[in-house]
């Protein structure tokens, strides 16, 4: 049997993800996929990032992962979104050529050292002792590891429905992982099932584009990844258009057919994606429902018809699809389906990932009950990265909720489970103002280059920025302007009200009305930061604009870190008997005692917690200690 330190199961995002994190940090890892021509395959739209996920997608990069490299590089279709709201909400969105991105991913992943490839169905895990030694392949093969990561999507069980037919499939034109969810089920794995869908890809050519309106990409972007220095030249516009009440009418008069109204799909779908057949039938009274047209790539004809997502028979998804304007004459290429699949209830994970059943054994991704590219790329590196270190002997990596928007994602998951798709959205994330896009790499990458992912040339630029960053704010704050007529004639001149008392410059650039360029006003101030003002680092000067008008909201919102940080770290000890304390409802008891929570504050987080029962159980602890 060949031996290696960690197998990673599913090629996806989140298994290329954890394969590279795994074999970057010297272990010797080997990475199956049914199909090595589907790794890193954009299941459903081609886009990378969207709001609360490009966060996610900067925090792989700033950890030395791979998603945001490649989105960069495969890109055509840039948009910032919310780009008129504060930084917090601000999101990056890239539409990538699909076919590029999956290639790009697969040679990356091919040329890593220590990572070995291999085309197989894994259809059970060895285990020894309540620890999991390595797998076996469909023929039959066994290959031995330290570690396992399963990163399997929607592959477990799948089934795909089209009207009244459907058939067990991964994901179409793929075959289902049968065995293997059979076997994670008899180990003792506590099994959900969820649904998703996708909707049809349309011909170009029978698309009449002008009836629908263009939306080109905008013109300047910020790459997802730290090592980008330039992005592809071409770019693909995307169309929008509407529904008609014409498209209503055959949903509902049809409805019958479509199996999620038929009661044949039993998995949970989510509520925040709902299918359009959902949209009509819950929303009765709106007349339109928008669709984008988004081309899925330089030298394809296909079309991601967004927004058309159903699960009914083909002559009826013919018959939606030429109701929209501009639709009339489309043909399809791939009709669009639903699917429903296993996963695992994420409750049965420690922090790490890895699984409280089966020591070894990791599991990231849409198996956790997870959706989206960017989820599970954000597990999967999470996963591979604790799957290294444990194999190593080396402390578990976990971030708070605190210090990334992964880190909220795997509390959630761990602590209170899901019962719908979970997907990431900034109003997840309590602290969103410290956890911004714009500031991913100031609060990863040092942890990222600790681990091995981030080459020293790159740490060193990052902390030189940090350090630019907090000297430029210590300079503007030591330069003080006074109330007088040379002063309040330049801030006249911007239409900037007057000062009425001495004021720092890093005090000036909280008003909304005065930007960093505005700087240049006082140049002839004795001391003024020429070097600081003419900075070339457009990071560095963001940063401390950011921290100048937002400092009321960040520093507050750092108090309320620490103060949560005091209860959150507080450890509840392994084993700890929840039957016994008075006051917790029955239902309490049971759920702490099935989640083992390894602090308070993650004890805190169990849904329908409260004040009382969390003093109670703190008070217990304290007997213990
Ligand atoms: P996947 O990307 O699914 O990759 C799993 C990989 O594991 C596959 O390459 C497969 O070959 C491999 N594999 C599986 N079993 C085995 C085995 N036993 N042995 C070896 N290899 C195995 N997300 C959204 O955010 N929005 C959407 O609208 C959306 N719609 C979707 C629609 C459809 C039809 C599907 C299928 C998915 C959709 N998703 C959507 C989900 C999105 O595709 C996933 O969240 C994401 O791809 C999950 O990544 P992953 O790495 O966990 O799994």
């Amino acid at each position: 049997m060949k031996q290696y330190d960690v197998i990673v199961v599913g090629g996806g995002h989140a298994g290329c993800e954890a394969a590279l994190a795994a074999s970057r940090m010297g272990c010797e890892t080997l990475l199956f996929n049914i199909n090595l021509d589907s790794i890193a395959l954009m299941s459903c739209n081609p886009a990378i990032g969207g709001l609360a996920k490009g966060q996610l997608v900067k925090e792989i990069d700033a950890l030395g992962g791979e998603m945001g490299k490649v989105a960069d590089r495969t890109a055509v279709h840039f948009r910032i979104l919310n780009a008129s709201k504060g930084p917090a909400v601000q999101s990056s969105r890239v539409q990538c050529d699909k076919q590029l991105y999956r290639l790009t991913m697969k040679s990356v992943v091919e040329r890593q050292p220590k990572l070995h490839l291999f085309q197989a169905l894994v259809d059970r895990l060895l285990v020894e002792d309540g620890r999991v030694v390595g797998v076996e392949d469909q023929t039959g093969v066994s290959y031995g590891a330290k570690a396992v990561v399963i990163t399997t999507g929607t592959f477990l069980n799948g089934l795909i429905h089209i009207g009244m037919a459907h058939y067990p499939a991964g994901r179409a034109g793929e075959m289902a992982s049968l065995p293997l969810a059979r076997n994670l089920s008899e180990l003792g794995f506590e099994m959900g099932r969820m649904k998703t869908g996708t909707p049809p890809r349309l011909k170009a050519s029978t698309i009449d584009f002008s009836r629908l309106e263009r939306q080109d990409s905008d013109p300047a972007f910020e790459p997802f990844s730290l090592s980008t220095h330039h992005l592809r030249e071409e770019r693909l516009p995307s169309y929008f258009g509407y529904t008609t009440p014409e498209t209503h009418c055959l949903i509902r008069d049809n409805i019958r057919l479509s199996p999620l109204y038929g009661g044949i799909i039993k998995g949970i779908g989510a509520r925040y994606c709902p299918s359009l057949e959902d949209k009509v039938m819950r929303f009765a009274d709106r007349q339109r429902h928008p669709v984008v047209m988004e081309l899925e790539g330089l030298d394809t004809e296909e079309v991601y018809a967004k927004g058309l997502g159903n699960s009914l028979p083909l002559e009826l998804q013919e018959k939606i699809v030429h109701s929209v304007p501009g639709l009339e004459e489309a043909e399809i290429l791939r009709a669009a389906y639903a699917i429903e699949y296993d996963f695992v209830q994420p409750t049965q994970l420690q922090h790490t990932l890895e699984t409280k059943i089966l020591r070894g054994l990791y599991l990231a991704g849409q198996i956790n009950g997870t959706s989206g590219y960017e989820e599970a790329a954000a597990q999967g590196m999470w996963a591979g990265i604790n799957a290294a270190l444990a194999v190593q002997g080396r402390p578990p990596f976990v971030l708070d909720r605190s210090e990334a928007y992964m880190g909220v994602m795997v509390d959630d998951l761990v602590t209170q489970g899901v019962d719908e798709p979970y997907r990431m959205f900034t109003s997840r994330a309590e602290y969103r103002l410290i956890l911004r896009e714009d500031n991913a790499a100031l609060r990863l990458t040092p942890r990222g280059f600790e681990l091995g992912l981030i080459s020293p040339e790159l740490q060193e630029q990052i902390s030189g920025r940090i350090q630019q960053i907090s000297e430029g704010i210590k300079r503007l704050s030591s330069l003080r302007i006074y109330p007088g007529v040379n002063v309040n004639s330049k801030l006249e001149q911007k239409g900037s009200p007057a000062i009425k008392n001495p004021l720092s410059l890093f005090q000036l650039l909280k008003r909304t009305d005065f930007s960093w360029d505005d700087l240049a006003l006082f140049s002839d101030l004795p001391d003024f930061p020429e070097d600081l003002a003419a900075c070339s680092d457009r990071n560095v000067r963001k940063q401390i604009e950011i921290e100048a008008k937002y400092e009321g909201y960040i520093s507050r919102q750092r108090e309320a870190v620490a103060r949560m940080k005091a209860l959150e770290n507080r450890r509840i000890p392994p084993g700890f008997d929840y039957s016994a304390i008075p006051g917790l409802s029955n239902e309490l008891k049971t759920k702490l005692s099935r989640v083992a929570p390894e602090t308070l504050g993650q004890a805190r987080r169990i849904t329908g917690m409260t004040q009382a029962a969390l003093a109670a159980v703190l008070i217990i602890i304290k007997k213990w200690e």
